[in-house]
């Protein structure tokens, strides 16, 4: 007979077993930890911990409180994540089905150190369980061991870190040649890793990304709000990178002033009559925002665009001349992309509206992850079609924005830095290679950065 999560609460490694089909019909590697969790209800949560603690259980409240939580830590790399929420849905289980909870560890009723070995065996067997470990190490087991050199390329397949994998490998299989004593078995891998760059990360790229996308289309977003205080602050920063990342000489603190202002006193505001360009820009980019916080905001169409870029500019001094195309031709200042050509842009503007309308069609059957995908091939496109004399940056990535709110994911922007090394340097390759991986996993990472603003 099968075994329920009753049957099976006291021992890890068959209680992996139970939980392991949660995932769905069929068993993937590497395990959808995140779909699990979603199948049992447990709500998960982006946060920046103040310690590097990895995460956290949430136990309800009171008896009418029914919301499970675990929070994660947004700056952990996603394959400790992954192992974090393997863990702490252990003691979620153990909570709900045998009653150990945090009163009860702290009354040292149960012992601490024995109920977290318990978790991690859950974590470690949930992920990579003996089946499947077996499986694959004919690939990787040079005479009676597996060399270091080939825990990284192995660690992939179960989306675990190189030294989870190291330990799995040491303490389940005893496959490690040399000392193996947990400390010195963290410092041999970390060396090793360091030591040897050509463990080339990108060669996972597709792994990597593919773990990104189990965490976007498992993710409640619509289930967190942010308060008015935190959004505001989050909405200033937004405008003040989205400016400074394009080389405009402004600081955070007049940028506040300036949405405070506009938004106390619309078009009386003061600083309608400035005429400085940064002032006019700054009041266009918070005119953009204003416009993607509506409550009612529809699917868009290409067009809109124009419309994004006449609020960008609708203070300047020649306002009617936002949402025009360019007549001359165009470069991405930093990016060494090609352009297209102010004369092509009316024919190639007219066909990537058609084919937005055919998104458009077809967005709301999308997984999270293709419809993010989708949205920034549109991105993309949008980026080398540079349909404005200026401002195409800003408008296109309010536009990718805009896209995310319909989907409750918050809006994304890049730190000044980042947004010169990472995200030109995303779009580039995707010139270059035709390869949209770099960036949608920059995105997604930028993603689960924002959920925890
Ligand atoms: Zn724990």
């Amino acid at each position: 007979m099968k075994k329920t999560i009753n049957d099976a609460i006291h021992d890890p490694v068959q209680l992996a077993e139970v939980i392991r089909p949660f995932q769905g019909t069929q068993t993937v590697f590497p395990v959808d930890v995140f779909q699990i969790a979603e199948s049992l209800n447990l709500f998960i949560k982006f946060a920046r911990f103040e310690s590097n603690q990895a995460g956290r259980y949430m136990q309800p409240f009171d008896q009418d409180d029914h919301i499970h939580l675990v929070v994660l830590s947004a700056t952990d790399d996603i394959q400790r994540q992954r192992f974090t929420l393997a863990h702490e849905i252990a003691h979620y289980l153990r909570y709900v089905y045998a009653g150990i909870s945090v009163e009860i560890i702290e009354a040292g009723k149960v012992d601490r150190k024995e109920e977290e070995k318990f978790v991690n065996t859950f974590a470690s067997h949930l992920l990579a369980p003996n089946e499947k470990v077996e499986d694959v190490l004919p690939t990787f087991k040079v005479g009676d061991y597996v060399p270091l050199e080939n825990i990284g390329e192995m660690s992939w397949i179960f989306g675990l870190s190189p030294l989870a994998m190291a330990s799995i490998l040491a303490y389940r299989f005893d496959l490690i040649d040399g000392e193996t004593d947990p400390k010195i078995l963290k410092h041999r891998v970390t060396t090793y890793l360091n030591d040897n760059t050509d463990y080339d990360v990108n060669k996972f790229l597709e792994t990597k990304s593919a773990l990104y996308c189990q965490v976007i289309d498992a993710y409640r977003f619509d289930l967190f709000t942010i308060d008015e205080h935190q959004e505001r602050r989050k909405v200033i920063r937004y405008i003040y990178n989205e400016m400074a990342g394009e080389g405009i000489d402004i600081s955070i603190e007049e940028v506040a002033e300036i949405f405070t202002d506009l938004d106390l006193h619309e078009t009386k505001s003061q600083f309608m009559k400035t005429g400085k360009q940064r002032v006019i820009e700054a009041l266009g980019q918070c005119e953009i925002y204003r416009m993607l916080a509506q409550n009612n905001l529809t699917f868009p169409s290409l067009h809109d665009i124009r419309n994004l870029h006449r609020r960008l500019y609708q203070y300047a001094p020649h306002p009617e001349a936002g949402g025009t195309f360019r007549t001359a031709n165009a470069s991405v200042v930093g990016s060494g992309l090609s352009v297209v050509g102010f004369q092509d842009l009316p024919v190639q503007w007219h066909s990537l509206s058609k084919e937005f309308d055919d998104f458009a069609d077809v967005a709301s059957d999308l997984s999270n992850s293709e419809y993010l995908k989708r949205a920034l091939e549109f991105h993309y496109s949008l980026t080398v079609l540079h349909p404005f004399p200026d401002g195409n940056g800003r408008v296109a990535r309010a536009f990718l924005n805009w896209l995310l709110k319909l989907r409750d994911i918050p809006f994304v922007f890049f730190e000044k830095e980042e947004m010169k090394k990472q995200y030109l340097g995303s779009l580039s390759s995707i010139d270059a290679f035709n390869d949209y991986k770099i960036l949608q996993l920059l995105y997604m990472r930028a993603i689960i950065s924002a959920l925890a603003d």
